[in-house]
């Protein structure tokens, strides 16, 4: 059978294997689904420290509690349209997962024989935009004046080494430049550059390639202990994940407010790679949460009909629950963009609210300047100063549905302009009656404070269309069992 192909360490598979639902729990399962789904599913683990391949290789040195890449690829092939990449990359991207055999670090002489030893040294850094040749030579351990009155004429070499750029060399044991290499991704397209700077007998050669970013996917989850991100970060998830995950969830839970110690979620998401080094995040695929012991899920769907049949043209998918339906809502629990600068602050305590019983909204603490975006589509019925509320917006978004963002240092609109949702329309501020800069925000319906989060839950969503529902229902299949790989990896990472 051709469909599965892992490469792992054996001690990993020899562990006890425990009553719990581990990582090869997980891959039993995925094995036997994979016939009948036309799974074809890659898998790479970089445990303890140990190297399976040029990627992991790289990859290990920079993230040593790298536990969790455990990638499989979906290529599906009965099931095109399905898998997400963000942007113009999709059309040029095959999803598909390179693995190398084990490259042994053996081929370079060992101490066995000390007369040819050319001992060779890896080392990785980031560019800074304050970077000289000569700093950065120097913080990557190379001493060498010929490399560097090389790297400073040559075009290439300009290019490469930008500020942020990421470079890797290889140094001979005197500190002497063998080969430099840097590569780096617009984020507009599916291909990145490659920098080569090659010693040779005759001196340094350049060299500049094009070449296609490869998609793969990564499977994460983690345990809330004190924030979102925290977690994130424990994981090795990259923040533009993190807060993907919080968007997709934006209309069922309000990160800001409702995390609570004991969260679980697991996520599987794509990730760019250039020679099996990942370059950046790409979308989500799917994720769960379960936030106070309710299970939230959500899975990227392109629906081709929706292209050509509706207005949502812009979008050339969504995300929907397993059982289809849209997570897109008319309304937004929170004003606040979910982020590590606002996860950052606590809720405020209003200071009314511990004296009176009716404290009608809820303030987020958040740093002046951030952006306030509209909950729902509306009308901006007043933007301007009121007495306690500062500068303040009101937009209306139904005859009995009107939100308000008060305290705000700027009002990006104007009374009557149309605003959609998630629009920019102003920023956090501390005027008005306000201690601190915080953001006041009311749902009033009928002119009734509500629960936003109530509200934003019980807006309606749009169930999947009725063509597509058959397609729908297989990839739900295959994310089910993604979602529950994903999610033992903690399991088997922490053991
Ligand atoms: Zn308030």
């Amino acid at each position: 059978m051709g469909g599965f192909y892992g490469y792992s360490e054996a001690s990993l598979y020899s562990k006890p294997f425990p009553a719990v639902s581990t990582g090869f729990f997980t891959i039993a399962t995925l094995q036997s689904f994979h016939i009948y789904l036309d799974f074809l599913l890659f898998i790479k683990f970089n445990a303890n420290g140990q190297v399976f391949n040029r990627s992991a290789r790289h990859f290990s040195s920079h993230h040593p509690k790298y536990l969790t890449a455990l990638v499989i690829t979906v290529l599906l092939g009965g099931v095109g349209g399905a898998i997400a990449t963000l942007g113009p990359d999709a059309a040029n991207l095959p999803v598909r997962q390179v693995i190398e055999p084990v490259q042994a670090l053996s081929q370079f002489k060992s101490n066995d024989e000390p007369a040819k030893a050319l001992l060779v040294l890896y080392r990785t850094d980031t560019t800074r935009s304050n970077d000289t040749v000569d700093t950065l030579l120097k913080r990557l351990g190379v001493d060498d004046a010929q490399a560097a009155a090389f790297l400073r004429r040559d075009k290439y070499a300009r290019q490469g080494l930008l500020g942020g750029r990421r470079v890797s060399i290889e140094a001979l044991e005197d500190q002497r430049l063998n080969r430099l290499t840097s590569r780096w991704s617009a984020d507009t397209d599916g291909q990145f550059k490659r920098l080569t700077i090659q010693r040779g007998a005759k001196g340094f050669s350049s060299r500049l390639e094009t070449a296609n970013l490869v998609a793969s996917t990564r499977l994460a989850s983690g345990t809330i202990q004190t924030s979102l991100f925290a977690a994130t970060d424990d994981a090795a998830i990259p923040d533009a994940v993190a807060t993907q995950v919080a968007e997709i969830f934006s209309g069922e839970i309000d990160f800001h407010r409702a995390l609570r110690k004991g969260d679980r979620f697991s996520v599987v998401y794509e990730t760019l790679e250039a020679d099996g080094e990942p370059v950046r995040a790409g979308r989500v695929l799917s994720a769960e949460f379960v936030n106070k012991g309710k299970t939230h899920q959500a899975m990227w769907f392109a629906d081709p009909v929706e292209k050509l049949t509706t207005a949502h043209t812009t979008s050339k998918g969504a995300y929907y629950t397993l059982n289809g339906q849209s997570l897109r809502h008319a309304f937004l629990a929170s004003p606040l963009a979910f982020s590590r600068v606002t996860s950052g602050f606590k809720m405020r305590l209003h200071p009314i609210l511990q004296t009176m019983r009716l404290h009608l909204g809820i303030d987020y603490g958040a740093p002046t300047g951030t952006p306030v975006r509209s909950v729902g589509d509306g009308v901006v019925e007043f933007a301007g100063k009121q007495n306690g509320f500062g500068n303040v917006i009101f937009v209306k978004h139904s005859a009995k549905n009107t939100t308000v963002y008060a305290h705000l240092s700027r009002t990006n609109v104007r009374k009557g302009q149309s605003v959609n949702q998630g629009q920019n329309i102003g920023a956090v501020g501390a005027t008005g009656w306000a201690t601190g800069p915080h953001l006041h925000f009311e749902f009033r319906v009928n002119g009734r404070h509500f629960d936003p989060l109530t509200v934003a839950r019980q807006s309606e969503s749009i169930p999947i269309s009725t063509t597509v529902k058959a397609q729908f229902d297989r990839y739900a299949v295959q994310t089910r069992v993604a979602l529950a790989a994903a999610g033992s990896i903690q399991a088997a990472s922490a053991q």
